[in-house]
C-alpha cells in the first residue's frame, strides 16, 4: 500500500483486525452548564438525589452487559463508576454545596467532581490521564440525568465509530449495534476503550489527533488495526487491496480453526509441544479456543498493572487457582515478578540503566515478603499438580540455589499451617542472559526446565536496547550468535536432562519456527492467537529436512545469509500459508 497516499492517517493500531464500513461521526452532546441560583434547596437535593440513582441504574445496567461480554475483571471497571456515585464523602459535599453556595446542582456537580478530572489530567503519567475520562463519563452522566435527558444514541449498525474519545461504557453500548471498528483522536493502548476493544475483538485505530474533524459522516473508511492506519473514501486499489485481506484473513481463521485438535507433529512424525503466553487472565479462552497444550509463560508483573499495586498472597492465590483450575489437566507456568527494566517497579528508581539494573531475580532476592508472598501463592495454587515455577533473569547459580531455599522454607511454613500444595512442583528458569546461556549445562542440572527469553537474550548478547527505534536494525534474531546460543542452549540442556523451551518472540515468528524445530526445541510458547498459524507451518514440514537446514545456518557467519537463507526456504515450503499477511 501506498503510505505517501493524501487520504490515510497514522494513528496508533490498538486493536488488531480490518475493517470497512461508513463513518458514523459520534459527538457527545455537551451539556451547557450555567450557574444560576436556586430559592428551593430541599428540590435541588431532591434533583440531585434522583439524578445520582439514575446514573447508578444506567451503570447497573452497562455492567451486567459488561459482565457478558467481557467477563468480571473487565466489568469492574464499570463496578467501580457505581462506588463513586455511592462515595459518602462526594455526596455530601455536593449536598453541603448545594444548601452553602445556593446553585443549581448541575454546576455544583460539575465544579466538584472538575477538581478532580484536572488534577488527573494534571499527572504525567499516562494512566492516571487515561483514568480521567473514566470520571469525565461519570460527571456527564449525572449531568445529563440532572437535565432529566435520555441517553440516546441513533448510532445504526455496522459503523465504524468516529469520534474525539470513547468511554469504556460507550464502548460496551456500541457493541450490542455491531460496531464495526473504532477511530479516535485520543488515547492509547492502555485506554480502557482499547483494552475493551481488543477484548470484544473490534480493530480499533486510536491517537489520530484530528480525525474527528477530518472524516465526514458517511465517509467510507477502511481501518486497518494491525498498522494503525485509516484510509478515508478510498480508491478502487486501496479497496480492492483491503477486501482481499479481509477474505484472506476470514480463509485463514477458517482453515486454522481446523487444525485445533489436531498435534503441532511434522510430516515425519516429530511432535512440538504449542503452549500459549498470557499476560491478562482474560485470554484464556482465546487459550482453549486455540488449542494450546498449556501455558508456558504468565507475565506476573501484569499483575501489578490490573491491581496497581502488588497484590497480597491472598489476591495472588485466587488469580493462580483460578488460571490452574481453567487450564487443568494442562499444564501452566507462572514466571515469578520481573520487575525492572522496561516494566513496572514499585518506586521510582531512575537507574542510568534500568535494563543492567534492579530486575528480575535481583529484587526478589532484595526483597524476601514480596517473593515469598507469591511463591507461598503459587503453591497454594498448585493442589491439582499443574503449575510450575519459573525464576526470571538468572544470571548465576547462587541465585537458583537462593531461590531453591526459599521455595523450601515457605513449603516447611505451609505445611505447618496445613496448606495442600504440590510438594514436587516443578521449578525452572528463564535463559534470557549470556552467563545463563554460556553456564547452561551446570544451571539446567539445578532445575526440572529452562525456556528461553530471547526478547532480552538476544538485547544482551547484541548489546542492543530492545526497545530503543534508532538501533532496531541491530537486533537481529538470525545474527549467528543468536543461532549458535541458541543451539548451545538446546543441546546442552538435553545433556542434562532437562527440558527446554521457548517463550521469547521469536517462537512465534513464523520465519523462524523452522530454524527453532531443527535446532532441536521441542516446544515453544507464543501468544495464543499465533498458535494456529505455528501449528500449520510445522505441519507442513519434515524434521529431517529441518535438521540440514538448522546445520546450514549454523556455519552461516553472518545475519543476511542466515536471514536470506530462512526466506528462501519460507518461500519453497510455506508460502501459501502467510501469502500476502506480512
Ligand atoms: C523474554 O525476555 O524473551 C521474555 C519472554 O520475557 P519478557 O519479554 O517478559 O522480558
Ligand atoms: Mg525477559
Amino acid at each position: 500500500m501506498k503510505s505517501e497516499s493524501e487520504n490515510i492517517l497514522k494513528g496508533i493500531g490498538a486493536a488488531p483486525g480490518i475493517a470497512i464500513s461508513q463513518a458514523f461521526i459520534y459527538k457527545k452532546e455537551k451539556e451547557e452548564i450555567t450557574n444560576e441560583s436556586i430559592t428551593d434547596i430541599d428540590e435541588a437535593l431532591e434533583n440531585l438525589d434522583v439524578a445520582l440513582e439514575k446514573s447508578k441504574k444506567e451503570l447497573r445496567k452497562i455492567f451486567s452487559l459488561a459482565v457478558d461480554k467481557l467477563g468480571e475483571k473487565r466489568a469492574a471497571i464499570f463496578d467501580a463508576q457505581i462506588m463513586i456515585l455511592d462515595d459518602p464523602i462526594l455526596v455530601s459535599t455536593l449536598q453541603n454545596r448545594i444548601k452553602n453556595e445556593m446553585r443549581i446542582p448541575e454546576y455544583i456537580v460539575n465544579d466538584e467532581i472538575s477538581k478532580y478530572t484536572d488534577l488527573m489530567n494534571l499527572s504525567h503519567e499516562p494512566y492516571m490521564k487515561e483514568r480521567s475520562h473514566d470520571i469525565e463519563d461519570i460527571k456527564n452522566r449525572i449531568v445529563r440525568n440532572l437535565k432529566k435527558k435520555k441517553w440516546k444514541s441513533k448510532i445504526t449498525s455496522d459503523v465504524v465509530v468516529v469520534t474525539s474519545t470513547v468511554s469504556p461504557s460507550d464502548t460496551v453500548l456500541f457493541s450490542r449495534v455491531n460496531v464495526k471498528g473504532y477511530v479516535t483522536d485520543f488515547g492509547g493502548l492502555t485506554s480502557h476503550a482499547a483494552i475493551v476493544a481488543r477484548s470484544l475483538n473490534i480493530p480499533a485505530v486510536v491517537g489520530l489527533h484530528d480525525a474527528s474533524n477530518r472524516i465526514k459522516e458517511g465517509d467510507l473508511l477502511i481501518i486497518d488495526g494491525f498498522k494503525g492506519e485509516v484510509f478515508v473514501n478510498p480508491d478502487e486499489k486501496q479497496l480492492h487491496y483491503y477486501q482481499k485481506k479481509i477474505s484472506q484473513l476470514q480463509k485463514q481463521d477458517t482453515e486454522l480453526n481446523k487444525l485445533r485438535e489436531l498435534p503441532a507433529k511434522t510430516l515425519d512424525g516429530k511432535e512440538i509441544q504449542l503452549f500459549a503466553n498470557l499476560e491478562l487472565i482474560d485470554e484464556i479462552e482465546l487459550i482453549t479456543r486455540n488449542g494450546a497444550k498449556g501455558i508456558g509463560l504468565v507475565r506476573t508483573e501484569q499483575l501489578f498493572e490490573e491491581y496497581e499495586a502488588f497484590p497480597d498472597e491472598e489476591e495472588q492465590y485466587k488469580v493462580y487457582k483460578t488460571i490452574a483450575e481453567r487450564i487443568y489437566p494442562e499444564t501452566v507456568i507462572i514466571r515469578t515478578f520481573d520487575i525492572g527494566g522496561d516494566k513496572v517497579l514499585p518506586v521510582d528508581l531512575k537507574e542510568p540503566n534500568p535494563f543492567l539494573g534492579w530486575r528480575g531475580i535481583r529484587l526478589l532476592l532484595d526483597s524476601p515478603q514480596l517473593f515469598k508472598s507469591q511463591i507461598r501463592a503459587i503453591l497454594r495454587a498448585s493442589s491439582h499438580k499443574n503449575l510450575k515455577l519459573m525464576l526470571p533473569m538468572i544470571t548465576s547459580i547462587s541465585e537458583i540455589k537462593k531461590s531453591k531455599e526459599i521455595i523450601n522454607e515457605c513449603k516447611e511454613e505451609l505445611k505447618k499451617e496445613d496448606f495442600a500444595f504440590d510438594k514436587h512442583m516443578g521449578v525452572g528458569i528463564m535463559v534470557e542472559v549470556p552467563s545463563a546461556a554460556v553456564l547452561i549445562r551446570d544451571f539446567a542440572e539445578e532445575v526440572d526446565f529452562v525456556s528461553i527469553g530471547t526478547n532480552d537474550l538476544i538485547q544482551y548478547i547484541l548489546a542492543v536496547d530492545r526497545g530503543n527505534e534508532i538501533v532496531s536494525s541491530l537486533y537481529q534474531e538470525f545474527h549467528p550468535a543468536v543461532v549458535r546460543t541458541l543451539h548451545h542452549i538446546i543441546s546442552e540442556s538435553k545433556n542434562a536432562g532437562t527440558m527446554v523451551s521457548m517463550c521469547g518472540e521469536m517462537a512465534a515468528d513464523p520465519f523462524a519456527v523452522p530454524l527453532l524445530v531443527g535446532l532441536g526445541l521441542d516446544s515453544l510458547s507464543v501468544s495464543a492467537s499465533a498458535i494456529p498459524l505455528i501449528k500449520k507451518i510445522i505441519r507442513n514440514l519434515t524434521y529431517k529436512e529441518l535438521q540440514s537446514l538448522a546445520t546450514e545456518c549454523l556455519a552461516f557467519k553472518t545475519e543476511k545469509e542466515i536471514n536470506n537463507r530462512m526466506r528462501r526456504f519460507f518461500n519453497e515450503k510455506e508460502k501459501d500459508h502467510i501469502k500476502n499477511l506480512y
